[in-house]
């Protein structure tokens, strides 16, 4: 019986491991023999809860940081910068840290081409990326995105200024960078409220279940969001962005590679998508 709790304690933790961050159920596994060694040489429950903790934390960072970036350049995969690099970072470093953050190499000139460009034009200006794709193989889901399943998918925040300095803000309103939202006004098109009365549920949830504790400190700034659309849609090898309709309108985007994703995705208009052809 203790046996087969073992198991299925080591199933469960391996497999969530892997739906977050695709590599952590496997370092979890490469642990275990050092899990053994602390069990052997070890007293106390705790004391050998908090070393495993920490042999697990250790190995995984050496993966994260060292081994998966340099095998995954072989499978044609790159991660974007852990730290600001030509003005394109991360909005959350928990992005780098679950292995969100892969795309193929041409995404990520682009990417930084874009976000050149925008500070060019806006001085001071940045650009936060959010969930692009994991590593390695393509089908394997992003959960919970639909799509990012193959290193041509990039989800970027809108451009924002603190409410306070009026001055351009590095940060986003939500913690993980989704489901803090710049709604549809009463004279918009207001396609979460469509996609709510057919049924589709998930179309909102992030927007409830988000804390907008912050989105006060934080306004929209349609010229620079504009901008960063633009100079995305300028690329030729981009095929496709989302953002809300009712969005689309205000900042007067007029790109046909912008389109409508659909009430059985997630709302558009608290980040952005692009996607490569
Ligand atoms: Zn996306």
């Amino acid at each position: 019986m203790k046996l087969l709790i073992n198991v299925f304690l080591i199933l469960l933790i391996f497999g969530v491991l892997t739906v977050v961050s695709q590599i952590g159920g496997l370092v979890f596994l490469l642990a275990i023999p050092i899990y053994r060694l602390i069990d052997r040489k070890t007293n106390g429950m705790w004391r050998r809860a908090v070393f495993k903790f920490f042999s697990f934390a250790m190995l995984y960072l050496m993966f994260v940081f060292i081994v998966v970036p340099l095998v995954a350049r072989q499978f044609g995969r790159v991660p974007l910068p852990i730290l600001e690099t030509n003005y394109l970072k991360p909005a959350t470093i928990w992005t780098v840290l679950l292995n969100r953050n892969y795309v193929k190499p041409q995404l990520k000139e682009i990417a930084y081409k874009v976000s050149i460009k925008l500070n060019a034009t806006y001085p001071g200006a940045k650009v936060n990326y959010l969930e692009a794709n994991f590593p390695f193989v393509d089908g394997f889901p992003l959960l919970p995105h639909l799509s990012h399943n193959d290193g041509k998918k990039l989800d970027l925040s809108f451009q924002y200024n603190s409410s306070i300095t009026n001055k351009i803000s590095y940060g986003v309103p939500s913690f993980t960078g989704y489901g803090v939202c710049e709604e549809p006004l009463a004279n918009e098109q207001d396609m979460p409220g469509y996609c709510r009365e057919k049924g589709f549920w998930q179309y909102n949830a992030l927007r409830v279940l988000i804390p907008q504790d912050n989105k006060a400190k934080f306004t929209f700034d349609k010229g620079r969001t504009r901008t960063l659309v633009d100079l995305f849609a300028e690329h030729e090898s981009i095929g496709k962005i989302f953002i809300e309709p009712h969005l689309q309108h205000r900042l007067g985007l007029t790109s046909s590679k912008i389109r409508f994703h659909g009430c059985h995705a997630v709302r558009h208009d608290d980040h952005l998508h692009v996607q490569l052809k």
